[in-house]
């Protein structure tokens, strides 16, 4: 084997342990060894040099089968850091998140819709500084930043090409903000980000193939297949926001005729209800369909028709094994979840029913700051 196959070999079984212990802790090293099938010296070796790095600690002695008293390993949450950020039209989420994935700091700021790019950027780097110095973490224990937006995201690139919720057009926002905060910082689209941390700790958790649906200021998804994210040629799978329902339907902001987005998107909801009624935000509709005004209960009557159309097609498509439903229409509304339901009872091809799960996102409004930590672990994390 050549030496480079060997030190890449070493890299990958030391991550290996890493991740065993992690997710499995606390754990023997006889266990890892067994499970692993590499040989307890390995286990040994990689354990001590895990532990000098500060990456694993013994936590407590058990009795083992022969009498003699075995050490049991876990992760030390707070060897390194990572901040998750989520931006968003009307609102900025930012949070400290440690090895082991807990959120230890945790800040949520307003955003003026009309503010620019520039000052934006501007609060989230400050934010990020007050939070690492609040909490105390040393220098070069936070190893990076991961931003979830909304819109079409060139990820390799660090680059918004497109996001309407913003208004942000080829902007470089990973090199921008890496320049204020002297931080490694990834992005990626909301959603991508979302289902990140569904598979790590949410309703994807023991999921390879799941299909994360965001419903809200627009509609999107996110596509895990065979436990990595699918993300077409230029990372817009899953914008079936854009997929035409209706030739002769609603004009969509994108310059075509009948999106989903124009059935679906608070906007649309918005511009519909008022032909009838002079109301001033979405809550009011809500508040309208719960008092059972006969426009609102239109209105959303079809809304929930076209999400069980969008949601039918889309398993089509993919046959994941589970569907995680979340966004502000569905927690704001949470009856629409039956209703919802009932209606892709009728539209799911029943060949897929089978094994589905519909689930709603548990994480709430932490999942895209949550997955885009997690994510900054995931892509910048180098063992030594
Ligand atoms: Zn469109």
């Amino acid at each position: 084997m050549e030496k480079q196959d060997q030190l890449l070999m070493k890299k990958q079984n030391k991550n290996l342990v890493l991740d065993i212990i992690k997710h499995k802790s606390p754990i023997s090293r006889m266990e890892i060894a067994k499970l692993t099938g590499m040989s307890p010296t390995s286990i040994t070796r990689m354990v001590n040099e895990l532990h000098a790095q500060g990456f694993v600690r013994e936590t407590e002695l058990v009795t083992s089968g022969v009498g003699r008293k075995a050490a049991l390993l876990d992760v030390c949450s707070d060897v390194l850091y990572t901040v998750g950020v989520e931006i968003d039209t009307f609102v900025i989420k930012i949070g400290i998140v440690d090895y082991v994935g807990e959120i230890v700091a945790w800040q949520s700021i307003q955003r003026n819709v009309a503010e620019d790019y520039e000052e934006t950027l501007q609060k989230v780097s400050q934010v990020i500084g007050r939070l690492i110095a609040e909490q105390q973490i040393p220098d070069g224990k936070v190893i990076g930043i991961g931003v979830g937006i909304p819109g079409s995201i060139d990820y390799m690139n660090g680059l918004v090409k497109v996001s309407d919720q913003l208004k942000w057009n080829n902007v470089h926002l990973a090199e921008d903000l890496q320049q204020l905060t002297g931080l490694a910082v990834i992005i990626d689209n909301e959603l991508k980000m979302k289902i990140v941390a569904e598979s790590f700790t949410g309703m994807a958790k023991d999921s390879q193939n799941a299909v994360l649906v965001g419903i809200g200021s627009g509609i999107g998804a996110a596509i895990m297949l065979n436990g990595d994210i699918y993300r077409g040629d230029s990372n817009n799978a899953g914008e079936i926001g854009h997929t035409v329902i209706d030739p002769t339907g609603n004009v969509c902001n994108c310059g075509k005729i009948g999106c989903l987005a124009t059935y679906i998107s608070e906007r649309a909801i918005l511009a519909d209800s008022r032909k009838v009624k002079n109301v001033n935000s979405i809550g009011d509709v809500f508040a309208a369909y719960r008092s059972k005004e006969s426009w609102a209960i239109n209105i959303m009557d079809r809304t929930t028709t076209y999400i069980a159309l969008a949601l039918s097609n889309i398993l089509c498509l993919y046959n994941p094994e589970v569907l995680i439903l979340s966004g502000d229409t569905i927690e704001s509304l949470p009856e629409l979840k039956e209703t919802i339901e009932q209606k892709c009872d009728l539209y799911i091809w029943e060949p897929l029913k089978d094994q589905l799960k519909i689930v709603y996102s548990q994480l709430s409004n932490h999942g895209v700051v949550l997955g885009a930590a997690i994510q900054v672990q995931n892509s910048l994390l180098d063992l030594e």
